[in-house]
């Protein structure tokens, strides 16, 4: 990079990477959950996709039986700590609390949720439940991510030897090497992955499905295999220049901001992300809480078009990025290291069958925009090419196509779940996939 923004000094970077969301003390907590109506109906326990019974979880922090508490939790959801922190709390279990209806602020079920998992974690972490005799049959999951987790410790209690295959060498998929530090921080994620280790699920990392090992191998070791191997690298932009130095990918760059050690992330003085999901928005913050003077969103749809959240949005703005809508890049600039980025201003025209809008380019309204870094941050590229001939696997639109009700693939013996089977959801949706699916799993080799 020809920029690279100034280093801060460790003090920076720590408030600039404090939690965004702080824990509640023991009586806030108390008294956040004697808020709690405990609702007949609970829609915030519909909202959530693993649909943890709330009001029971909350009720139960009331009477201070916080280890009864954890157990209500962990029973719908094996990373319960992960969605505490990071789960879009207002897009689900808060944004359904009555009362929001009342136009009152909503219960914290997340504040609480993690107060429960925290205070078990710094705890005996005594048994919460019991396991199964061993039924001598062992499943095969490839991936750590939330959902390899939630399926393995799902499969574990109903008493199956469980056997993770990690491309990484460090477990957890994006709750390890994706998620904003600001929500979750690594050790959060690692102690979700100790924590199911220790209901008796082995991951062997290091072991890439496909490559490593081969995915007929991992079938005939075991008598049913998972599939949660998320997405793979960003989508190109395929515009030129993006050969130059000071190109990235979003994932590469969160990936190292990840490691936590802030001073070694170089980033540039002035930074464009292109795209305006949720991981342009953790791409232009962290860049900026590492430094960077200038950041700027480059998106070609309009403000209504973005798929990133409301919040996030705020949180960006909060950090005064620079938002270009109707705008797409055309060429990044420079000889060797990136000194500009080209862009066009767009038209936004009918909607299509999909629902999107056209893209006409506006004669002439080509500007440029001088930056040092660019980052990708317009999609994830699909990763199940040693899926591609296996028989009866089917995947559409890059999505490993399943059973609705038991996740099962079109191969009797393989099930998926998480951003393989949605192209790309929240963690709390990766959970629910690998529970479910070990349910599948189970009821398939009852059955042979
Ligand atoms: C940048 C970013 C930020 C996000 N922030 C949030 C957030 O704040 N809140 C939220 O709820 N969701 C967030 N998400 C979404 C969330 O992280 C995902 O939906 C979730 O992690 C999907 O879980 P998964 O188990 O399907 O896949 P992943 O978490 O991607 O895990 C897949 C695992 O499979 C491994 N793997 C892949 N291929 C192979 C192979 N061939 N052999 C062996 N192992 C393999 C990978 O190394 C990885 O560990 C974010 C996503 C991104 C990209």
């Amino acid at each position: 990079m020809k920029n690279i923004a100034n280093k801060l000094s460790n003090e920076e970077y720590e408030k600039n990477f404090a939690e965004l969301r702080p824990p509640l003390t023991k009586n806030s907590a108390v008294a956040e959950a004697n808020r709690c109506l405990y609702c007949y109906d609970s829609p915030c326990m519909k909202a959530c996709p693993t649909h943890i019974d709330v009001s029971t979880f909350i009720k139960k922090i009331a009477t201070d039986n916080l280890l009864g508490s954890a157990r209500t939790i962990f029973k719908s959801n094996w990373v319960p700590l992960t969605c505490a922190k990071a789960c879009p709390v207002e897009e689900l279990c808060e944004g359904a609390c009555v009362y929001v209806e009342k136009g009152e602020k909503p219960i914290e079920i997340g504040r609480l949720q993690r107060f429960v998992i925290e205070d078990y974690f710094n705890s005996d972490m005594l048994q919460l439940f019991t396991q199964e005799n061993k039924n001598g049959k062992s499943v095969g999951v490839i991936g750590s991510g939330p959902s390899g987790l939630a399926c393995g410790a799902e499969l574990s209690l109903l008493g199956y030897d469980v056997k993770i295959y990690e491309a990484n060498e460090i477990p957890g998929g994006l709750n390890t090497w994706g998620i904003a530090p600001y929500k979750l921080r690594r050790a959060d994620s690692l102690k979700e992955v100790e924590y199911i280790k220790n209901l008796g699920v082995e991951i062997s990392t290091g072991v890439r499905v496909g490559d490593t090992i081969s995915f007929e191998e991992i079938c005939n070791k075991h008598d049913a295999v998972f599939v949660g191997i998320g997405l793979g690298d960003a989508t190109r932009l395929k515009v030129p220049g993006e050969e130059l130095t000071g190109v990235v990918d979003a994932l590469d760059f969160i990936e190292k901001v990840k490691n936590e050690k802030w001073v070694d992330v170089n980033v540039g003085k002035r930074v464009a992300v292109i795209g305006a999901g949720n991981t342009s928005i953790d791409v232009v913050t962290e860049a900026k809480r590492l430094g960077a003077e200038q950041v700027y969103i480059i998106y070609r749809r309009g403000i209504d078009d973005m798929s990133a959240y409301d919040f996030e949005y705020e949180l960006a703005k909060s950090d005064e990025v620079i938002f270009h809508f109707k705008t797409m890049p055309k060429k990044i600039i420079g000889e060797k290291f990136v000194e500009g980025i080209e862009c066009v201003k767009i038209e936004l025209g009918e909607r299509n069958e999909k629902g999107k809008r056209e893209i006409n380019v506006v004669p002439n309204s080509e500007f440029i925009l001088p930056v040092d870094m660019v980052i990708k941050a317009v999609g994830q590229n699909i990763n199940n090419n040693f899926l591609n001939d296996v028989e009866g696997i089917k995947i559409e639109n890059g999505k490993v196509v399943v059973d609705t009700e038991t996740y099962q693939t079109g191969n009797n013996k393989v099930f998926a779940g998480g951003d393989c089977i949605n192209g790309g959801k929240e963690v709390v949706n990766a959970a629910y996939d690998g529970k479910i699916a070990a349910q599948g799993i189970d009821k398939y080799l009852e059955n042979e």
